[in-house]
């Protein structure tokens, strides 16, 4: 693959790079998702619909802008580079194509309006309290009962599901089978009565993840997607999208930037940190994982653009990916030492206040605590292992 980009790409950069300049909201900057509201998150999201640039990586029967692998490269990067807030996953990257590939028409004309202009908000209903990494073990139930659906259970780690419209969710609707045979893929409408939802506050002191109960829930059969039963295939094609969007190398180029930026201003006995043999060694290791990273990212976008869609690879991905952004959270609490004692979560320190530490050191300690969650969600890094083990090694 070429890697040089050629005049009508550099254009291109140029297009997009001027785009996000004047029509970003700038009010957005710096924001931590944990701390911004339902319309804040949604703000750079409208903007990109009106534009047509929501869904990059979508068919363009489906919405898709038709870019090249290079393109979508192009504006991941120049994101990353002006900071933006990432969109959402859940519509966008991980129910939207299950839709498109498996839903029927009907589906499609209902559901995927919404998912682009960002009117339906929606949550992934997986996980459940005793599965999370076994997964196929659930047990929210849905019977049949004529033209619908009586679910009852509960979830867990539900990422914003209390903002959320719809819910995409695994359902037992046989608990005869084995278990990735008894599966199916709802569609749940947030709004229906005996739907509870509870707020679980992480480390970091923020609200992003809470549980769901589902009471006697009254779902219409149209809302299944696929065939009953068959909703492992679905699950699993999703959690490979999911996988594959969790690697966030443009981000993590910009987060070594700062933290460079950042340990240049942390001076030890007069010598700027950054200038130190061990730290540089470091921040270098890490540079080079990423710069190894990205490759691996290049080449399955090229094997996506020729049709095939992330397989058990998106697992490389996803555990690279994640220990790199952890690496990084860790060397700016490293950088900046005892100062990010006083970020530390909790302590209710008001915009107001004083907090000492070098520049651009605020926010060190609440990053490091919430990166914590990336080697566990999107299934954990260990399971991650064992899958690479299994379906990419053949062990
Ligand atoms: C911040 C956050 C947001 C999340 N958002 C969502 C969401 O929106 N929707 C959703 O459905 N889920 C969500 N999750 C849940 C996430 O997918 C699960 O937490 C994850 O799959 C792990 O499951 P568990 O928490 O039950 O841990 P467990 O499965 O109990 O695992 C505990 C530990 O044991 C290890 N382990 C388990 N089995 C094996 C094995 N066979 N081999 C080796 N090691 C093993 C795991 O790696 C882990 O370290 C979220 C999680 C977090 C932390």
């Amino acid at each position: 693959m070429d890697m040089r980009f050629s005049p009508d790409e550099l254009a291109f950069r140029d297009e997009v790079r001027e785009f996000i300049a004047n029509n970003y909201p700038h009010e957005l900057k710096g924001a931590r998702r944990g701390e911004m509201s339902k319309d804040d998150i949604l703000k750079w999201h409208r903007v990109l619909y009106k534009k047509g640039w929501v869904v990059p990586h979508w068919p363009v029967e489906y919405g898709g802008t038709g870019w090249t692998i290079t393109q979508r490269y192009i504006w991941n990067e120049e994101n990353a580079r002006a900071e933006t807030t990432p969109l959402l996953p859940f519509g966008l990257s991980m129910v939207g194509p299950v839709i498109y590939t498996f839903g029927n028409e009907e589906q499609k004309k209902r559901f995927l309006p919404g998912i682009l202009s960002g009117d339906d908000w929606w949550c992934q209903g997986y996980s459940e309290p005793g599965s999370g990494s076994d997964l196929a073990s659930l047990r929210t139930k849905a019977v049949r009962e004529g033209d619908h659906y009586i679910v009852n259970g509960s979830k867990t780690w539900t990422t914003l599901a209390q903002h959320a419209d719809w819910m995409f969710c695994l359902v037992r609707t046989d608990p005869e089978a084995k278990q990735q045979e008894g599966i199916s893929f709802l569609l749940i409408d947030m709004k229906t009565p005996g739907i509870t939802v509870r707020p679980i506050i992480t480390m970091d002191g923020s609200h992003e993840v809470n549980e769901v109960f589902l009471e006697d829930v009254k779902v219409p059969a149209e809302n299944l997607i696929g065939e009953e039963n068959k909703g492992w295939t679905y699950a699993k094609f999703l959690l490979g999208n999911e996988r594959s969007g969790i690697a966030g190398v443009a981000r993590s180029k910009k987060a070594i930037e700062r933290l460079k930026k950042l340990a240049t201003a942390e001076l030890v006995d007069g010598t700027p940190l950054m200038k130190t043999d061990e730290f540089s060694r470091k921040v270098a290791e890490v540079e080079i994982d990423l710069s190894a990273l990205e490759v691996t990212e290049l080449r399955t976008l090229a094997a996506e653009s020729k049709g095939r869609g992330p397989g058990p690879e998106a697992s490389i991905l996803k555990i690279k990916g994640t220990e790199i952004q952890q690496r990084i959270t860790e060397l700016a609490v490293e950088a900046v030492g005892n100062y990010a004692l006083v970020q530390a979560p909790r302590l209710e320190v008001t915009g107001n206040e004083f907090i000492p530490g070098p520049e651009g050191s605020q926010g060190v300690a609440q990053d490091y605590f919430n990166m914590r969650k990336t080697s566990i969600y999107g299934g954990s890094n260990e399971i991650q292992h064992n899958i690479i083990a299994k379906m990419v090694l053949g062990l």
